[in-house]
């Protein structure tokens, strides 16, 4: 079965970017690629799309006929797409030969993460498919502890609400770094003392010590890559962690799904 592989982050931090890079690497490799676009909001598709929600769904129309703002349009195509989801499933499942399914989610975050078509789709896909989150991450915009921590909280709030692997993807690393985000998911010390050097005594940085302990256990189940969808850079490092991905889904939630049947 293919390895279906849903791609989320914040409003810039690379998304379309990541997936046509890791769509041409994995083709590179030889792997057989499926590609969904889920953004109706995007303007000029950056990545051969199999299947493109745009296709099904006008956007502009959808403003115009319904007087939506572009979040509400973005919503109601979503909401369109999802209950049409089982014949895409229906659609994939007859494909025999294909080892990835990737997904590009909308550019605002909780249009995806925080919808009910969202969960309807995800869902639909993990039941069927082995499924993997890709978290991606701005590292430029993520040096602050504050904005890390953020980023981690919201990495932590799909996986609790989807219980699906996930993986955090560090990306842009050819403008910044990774390793100091490396450093404060493995060494609680660097980061306790990285919230020290901004201020002391707020309360955020106390919330900050408190959430850090708490995400600390997190961080060591959280498989964690620097890569840049520009260079490429990382991704030799990225693209064999997806099995081990792949098994956990067939060691955590598999099981559970079967057990619910
Ligand atoms: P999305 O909203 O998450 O889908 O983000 P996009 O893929 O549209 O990218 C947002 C911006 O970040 C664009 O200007 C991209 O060119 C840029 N970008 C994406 N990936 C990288 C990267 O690896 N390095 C750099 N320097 N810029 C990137
Ligand atoms: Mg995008």
């Amino acid at each position: 079965k293919p390895h279906c592989l849903i791609t989320m982050g914040m409003a810039g931090s690379g998304k379309t970017t990541f997936v046509r890079k890791l769509y041409s690497i994995l083709k590179v490799k030889g792997f057989n690629v499926y590609t969904i676009n889920l953004d109706p909001a995007i303007r000029k598709l950056s990545f051969p799309a199999n299947l493109d929600i745009c296709d099904a769904i006008n956007f502009k129309k959808l403003m115009q006929e319904y007087s939506l703002g572009p979040n509400g349009a973005i919503i109601t195509a979503l909401n369109l797409f999802a209950t049409k989801f089982h014949e895409v499933i229906d659609l994939i499942s007859t494909k025999t030969d294909i080892h990835y399914i990737l997904i590009d989610t909308p550019g605002q975050i909780e249009a995806f993460s925080w919808s009910a078509s969202g969960t309807i789709i995800t869902d639909s896909l993990a039941s069927v498919f082995p499924t993997s989150m890709l978290y991606v991450v701005d590292t430029p915009r993520c040096t602050n502890p504050n904005s890390f921590m953020s980023n981690m909280l919201y990495a932590s709030s799909i996986y609790y609400k989807t219980k699906l692997p996930i993986m955090i993807v560090f990306n842009k690393t050819d403008v910044e770094a990774w390793e100091f985000a490396h450093e404060w998911m493995t060494d609680f010390e660097s980061f306790m003392q990285s919230i020290d050097e901004i201020s002391n005594e707020s309360y955020l940085a106390s919330m900050n010590r408190s959430l850090a302990l708490v995400l600390d256990e997190f961080y060591n189940e959280l498989p964690a890559v620097g890569l840049s969808s520009f260079t490429g850079f990382g991704f030799d490092i990225f693209v064999p962690l997806l099995e081990t991905s792949k098994r956990e889904y067939m060691n955590s939630y598999l099981p559970e799904l079967e057990a619910k049947r």
